[in-house]
């Protein structure tokens, strides 16, 4: 054991080389970012490079994202792709299954602004967070993957700043307001 110069004992040398001292936000959070589990969801053609990150050239499970089939067992949707009017209530329908904390990366033109359709299109969504809130945006048509692992960084600067207290209350409000519209 180390004593310390005015003789109070304090932490053994292996202990302090040993243990790591965090917050519990911190931890939480830590624990959030290094595992997102992204919704399979791409209705054109920027989820083929979504897709492409599956894949072993670019290998995204190394973020420690695992794509999900469902969306209650995912908390990140990557809208890629086009969003039409018949979508949109599917889109929100989706968002609202899955669980809180969730988030939300908008993948190219598309789907950020309508894009080549938002002219004169009359079945395209302008803006995909005109139906739910959207943490990072991806410009192009269509960003490559590299682009996408540069939003996921992003987002998991973003998680890393939160608090367990309010997303706690986030959850509560969302729940609330689940509840009452169903
Ligand atoms: Fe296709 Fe370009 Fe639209 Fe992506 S932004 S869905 S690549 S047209």
């Amino acid at each position: 054991r180390l004593i310390n110069p005015v003789g109070a004992p304090t932490v053994t040398q292996d202990l302090s080389e040993n243990v790591i001292l965090t917050t519990v936000d911190d931890l939480y959070n830590w624990t959030r970012l290094s595992s997102l589990f992204p919704l399979l969801y791409g209705t054109a053609c920027c989820f083929i490079e979504f897709a492409a990150l599956i894949g072993s050239r670019f290998d995204f499970d190394r973020f420690g994202l695992l794509p999900r089939a469902s969306p209650r067992q995912a908390d990140l949707i990557i809208t890629a792709g086009t969003i039409t009017m018949k979508m949109a209530p599917a889109l929100v329908r989706l968002y609202e299954q899955m669980p809180d904390p969730k988030y939300v990366i908008a993948m190219g033109a598309c789907t950020i602004t309508g894009g080549m359709f938002s002219m004169d299109s009359p079945t395209a969504v302008r803006g995909v967070d005109k139906l739910i809130p959207v943490d990072v945006y991806i410009p192009g048509c269509p960003p490559r993957p590299e682009a996408i692992f540069d939003a996921i960084i992003k987002l998991r600067k973003k998680i890393a700043t939160e608090s367990w207290a309010d997303q706690s209350a986030i959850a509560q409000t969302h729940r609330y307001h689940t509840t009452q519209h169903q």
